[in-house]
This record gives structure tokens, sequence and C-alpha cells, in this order.
């Protein structure tokens, strides 16, 4: 069924669960290392590996973390909360239970504000919540690297207990049509407010980010919800809105053919753009949850939360507003600018001297295109703020015209040296020194005696062809704009 036709029959209701990696030095109860890309099974010990005997230990600062976010989600912070095992078997899960948090999370009851199109939308936060990260089964020898197909597996632990911060919403009804984007934008305003935390490296395509949409449809927006689907592990952002819109499409063409949805979680398949079915979705009961008996309750005081709160930055929604209205943007050039990633490093270049407009001019023109030719987004190009404020400075003062600047930044990206060193390095100085500039003039009015004449004669617009003989002789290294001045000057004694 098509998206419109789905939406004027049923209502669709979101849930959305979004796990983030915590970018801790150690993992959740032990002192491995959390660096993603290790060589497997070599970040690894007792506790993780669940040997006999070991014991988990709490990591301090990954509960700072997660009660910094509760706080920036508008959470209730509760003063006692308590870890929980979650029971099921799977490969790549050493101790056959998650330590995870239950009927006690560290934070609940918050919520977000996303923008759609100019509209806002609040979303209910439910709870925030710790656990620990499985392992990660690797399946080998098929072509598709799933399981099917595959002679055999591998696991490798290191991933096993670094800390996670589940993040679940309230039911999220009355977006109608909009619920793709909604979706969208809530995981989309949720990464900007965990990066500006600086809690986790919030990296989709590397999992340290990821989101499972729950999506029901109901005929009546009045009535009870409708069976949901789970979505697991969508991990882009467009990945989010496509999986949204596709199970509204699915579900809706099961319910008007007179079917049932089954509760069950789902696999998104990026290629496709079409979601399958996965394991039949267990009942919290079906995982037998009790209270960790190895750690003890989390106490946090209201003055710790308070130091904690103290130390929030200031909401990236509401810091784009202020730099927008700074600098004078339309909303369209923030848009872009947010998308090329490329707030922070307009804002730096602004502090390093540059104007608004400049700063915007050099990221989202020159370099935005270069990041686009090389695939390195914009802040991993080896160009900084400080390199781009002083070619503006340099293109203001007149030292440099636009396609010299260019010139700059190839020498820069080249790992040449600064702007200055490159400027010096390839001669790339405009003449700006009128009585170097005077000879080139004249030697261009003598060399077209027929163009001058014009220009004496009152056909100032034939001035250009003079301008692009001096331009030609000074290899393009002087401002056209004193030329031609020079020339008007010289020819007509204005
Ligand atoms: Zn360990």
């Amino acid at each position: 069924m098509r998206f419109e036709q789905a939406i004027s029959e049923f209502d669709p209701v979101l849930g959305l669960e979004v796990h983030v990696e915590l970018n801790t030095e150690t993992k959740m109860f032990c002192g491995c290392s959390t660096t993603f890309g290790a060589a497997p099974n070599t970040q690894v010990c007792p506790v993780c590996l669940a040997l006999p005997g070991s014991l988990p230990v709490v990591n301090g600062t990954a509960v700072e973390s997660a009660i910094r976010i509760g706080l920036a989600l508008n959470c209730a912070i509760a003063p006692r909360s308590r870890f929980a095992r979650k029971n099921y078997f799977y490969p790549d899960m050493p101790k056959n239970y998650q330590i995870s948090q239950y009927d006690e999370p560290i934070a609940v009851n918050g919520y977000l504000d996303v923008d759609v199109d100019g509209d806002t939308y609040r979303i209910g936060i439910e709870r925030a919540h710790m656990e620990e990260d499985t392992g990660k089964s690797l399946h080998m020898g098929g072509a598709t690297g799933r399981i099917h197909g595959a002679d055999y597996s591998l696991v490798d632990y290191n991933r096993a207990g670094i800390p996670l911060i589940e993040i679940v919403t309230k039911p999220i009804e009355g977006t109608g049509e909009k619920a793709p984007e909604v979706a969208r934008a809530y995981v989309a305003a949720l990464r900007d407010i965990l990066r500006s935390l600086g809690v986790s490296d919030v990296r989709m395509e590397q999992g340290s980010l990821r989101c499972d949409a729950n999506v029901s449809l109901r005929p009546d927006p009045q009535g009870p919800f409708g069976t949901r689907t789970e979505t697991k592990n969508v991990n882009s952002l467009r990945s989010v809105e496509r999986a949204v819109r596709h199970e509204i499409e699915r579900q809706a063409d099961v319910l008007a053919a007179g079917g049932t949805i089954v509760q069950e979680t789902r696999h998104w398949h990026e290629d496709t753009g079409k979601t399958t079915p996965g394991r039949t979705k267990e009942e919290a009961e079906d995982y037998r949850y009790f209270p960790e008996p190895d750690l003890a309750p989390v106490a946090a005081s209201e003055q710790w939360v308070e130091q904690l709160r103290a130390t929030l930055p200031e909401p990236p929604a509401q810091r784009r507003a202020r730099l927008q209205q700074h600098w004078g943007f339309t909303d369209l050039e923030m848009r872009d600018v947010v998308n090329a990633q490329a707030l922070e490093l307009i804002e730096q270049t602004i502090e390093a001297g540059a104007s608004a407009a400049g700063a915007k001019k050099w990221w989202l023109g020159e370099l935005a295109r270069r990041s686009n030719d090389s695939g390195v987004a914009l802040p991993d190009l080896p160009i900084d703020a400080v390199g781009v404020a002083r070619i503006e400075a340099l293109v203001a003062e007149g030292t440099l015209n636009d396609k010299m600047a260019r010139q700059v930044i190839d020498g820069i990206l080249a790992g040449e040296g600064s702007a200055d060193e490159v400027v010096a390095a390839r001669g790339l100085a405009l003449v700006s020194d009128d009585t170097a500039l005077l000879v080139a003039v004249d030697e261009a009015i003598a060399g077209n005696p027929d163009v001058a004449q014009k220009v004496r004669d009152g056909k100032v617009a034939a001035v250009g062809a003079l301008v692009g003989a001096v331009m030609k002789s000074t290899r393009g290294q002087a401002d056209a704009g004193r030329v031609r001045e020079l020339l008007v000057a010289r020819l007509t004694g204005e």
C-alpha cells in the first residue's frame, strides 16, 4: 500500500529505543579498554568473560554520563537505582545474562522537543537506563556475512561489557504522515545532545548509536494501540525514516487484507528498503529479571546530581538558534551548515577573526566541494578554522584573490604547511605594489593602442580588454579592481 493511503486509513504510533555506547576508557564493570577496532578478544578479562568467581564493579564515569544524559533529556534522576539481570542466551553474551536495569532505572520521565518543518513535537522519554553491550558474532565463509550460508561463526568479546545507555521513548502519538520524519528528527536531536555532552562518539555507522523502531497502527486515533513490531538496529538517520515508512506501509497491507500483526522483532535491509521477520518478541517476563546480587544499588545524592547538572552544555537546538541570529544566516543556510557538520568549524573560524559570511563561504563552498570529492567529512579535512580564517584575511586585505586562495587550500590540504607558508612557497601574493602594476599598465596601453583610444574617447567599457592584458602579463597575480582603476586613471585622467 502506498504510504499516503496507509496514513489515510491508519494512525501510526511509534516507540523509539536508542542504545548509545558511552566513550568511557574502560568497560561498565571491569577495567578492560573500550578502544574500537582492536584485534579480536584482546580487550577481555575474567569479569567480561564471566569466568567463575569474578565480580563486577560499577564504572563511576559511566554512571555520571548516565545522569548527565538523563538531565539533558529533562528526566528525574532516581535517588536510588538498581541493576538487574536480564536472562537470555546468546553466543556473544558469555554470562548468559546481561546486567541491565529493570524496575529501578537511573533516569525517568523526561522529554525532548524536536522540530519537523517548523512544527515542534514533544517526545516523551519513558526512561534512560544503564546496561552493558554484548560481544559480536562474525559469520564466516558465506557471501553476505549473515548467519545463513556461513560455514562457521567466530565470537569477539572486545565489545562485551562496554557501557550502554538505553533511552526509551513513551508512545509517540499524533504525528500522522510525519511519523517517519519525526522518528528521524528525534534520533538526530538525540545524537546532537549526546555529542554535545561528550559522552559518546555517536557514530551510527560504527554502531555506537543504534536505534530500534517500534511501529504499530490503529484504525482510530483515539482507540487502543495496535500490535507493534520492533525493527532492530537501524544504523543511519535516513534508514530510521525509511524503516518507519516501510513498516507503516507493510502493516497497513496486512491489516487491510484482514490479517493480524505478529508481535516480533524485524530486521531492516538497507539494500531492499524492506524489513523481514526476526524472532517473536519476548515479553518482559520471559527474561526472568531479578536484582543483580553482585552489585550494590546506585545512590545518586542530590548534591552530586546538581554538580553534574552544572556541567551540562547549552542545548544544541538553543545554541543553533543563538548562533543563527548572531551570524544572520537564513533557515536554509543554517540547515546547510548543520548538514555539512560545519557549525563548530564556522564558529571557530569566526572566533579566529573571519566574518560570518567569509567563514560560511569557504566551508560550505570550496571546502565542502573538496569534502564531497574526497569522501572525507568536512571536520576531518586536514585544514582547520585558523587556516581558513587566515585565508579569508589574506583575501580581505588584497594579498590573495579567490583563485589564489583556492591554490592555498590545495597546498594546505596537500600538507605543505600553514596558509602563509603555502603563499610564500608557491609565490602566491597579488602584485599590489602600484609601481610594479603601472609598468604592466603602460605596457598594456602601448600594446593595444586602438583599445586605449576607445577608452580615451569615452568607451570606458572597452577597458576590460586592457585589464585582461595586465592580468595575463602578471600571471593573474594582480588585483583586477585595482588594475582597472589604474588604467582608467591613466587614460582619462579620472
Ligand atoms: Zn574485562
